[in-house]
């Protein structure tokens, strides 16, 4: 997607370790307008989709997913970083580990809000390794829910999560796929 390309290329940051940093316009401070159009492309994406429910992590991915619900006209589920080990039976739970802060946290979300009658879409701001992501994907089996695709906003094609969603038959859609960050220079995947 052009817009959030030439957006990276303006103002994203590359830090040592493989990681892109967005905080002025996605991960800390927030461009709504901007963010509002990637919304409005992942319906464009998943318009031939049944969608019941938008599942993402926090934090990151929550504010991307209430501005692409309002496109669903459906609810946003997160998924929690939980503290505790001792999780009750209400939650479903499993590990993800962080790229960005190198731990593994345990995500939980109340079985509440999510069961077998759900189609669901993933949305997050990043895949790299695809850990958070086929956590979600954990959580939605578990759920007996559908997984109708992931969305996401930024994918690190040189990591492998990309090939291992695909490979697993899921409609994954990346606005930008990042091809390379070397020498601080950006390229896209076309
Ligand atoms: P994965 O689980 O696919 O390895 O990484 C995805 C998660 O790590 C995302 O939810 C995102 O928060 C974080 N992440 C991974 N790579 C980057 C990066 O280059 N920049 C930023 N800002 N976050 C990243």
């Amino acid at each position: 997607m052009k817009l959030l390309e030439d957006r990276i290329l303006k103002d994203g940051v590359v830090k040592p370790g493989n990681v892109l940093k967005v905080d002025s316009f996605l991960n800390h401070q927030m461009d709504i307008e901007l963010i509002n159009e990637l919304g409005k492309e992942f319906k464009r994406r998943f318009a031939d989709k049944k969608i019941t429910k938008i599942l993402t992590i926090e934090a990151s991915g929550i504010g991307i997913a209430c501005i692409t619900a309002q496109y669903f006209q459906v609810p946003v589920i997160f998924a929690k970083k939980a503290q505790s080990i001792n999780i009750d039976g209400d939650v479903y739970s499993t590990q993800v580990q962080s790229f960005t802060h190198q731990r593994v946290y345990n995500v939980i979300l109340s079985k509440r809000f999510l069961g077998p009658e759900d189609h669901v879409l993933i949305i997050d701001d990043f895949l790299a390794n695809g850990c958070a992501l086929l956590g979600l994907i954990d959580i939605v089996k578990s759920a007996g829910a559908t997984i109708e695709g992931a969305g996401i906003v930024i994918e690190k094609g040189f990591q492998q999560g990309g090939q291992l969603i695909r490979d697993m038959g899921i409609q994954l859609e990346s606005l930008a796929i990042i091809d390379s960050m070397d020498d601080c220079q950006l390229t896209f995947r076309a």
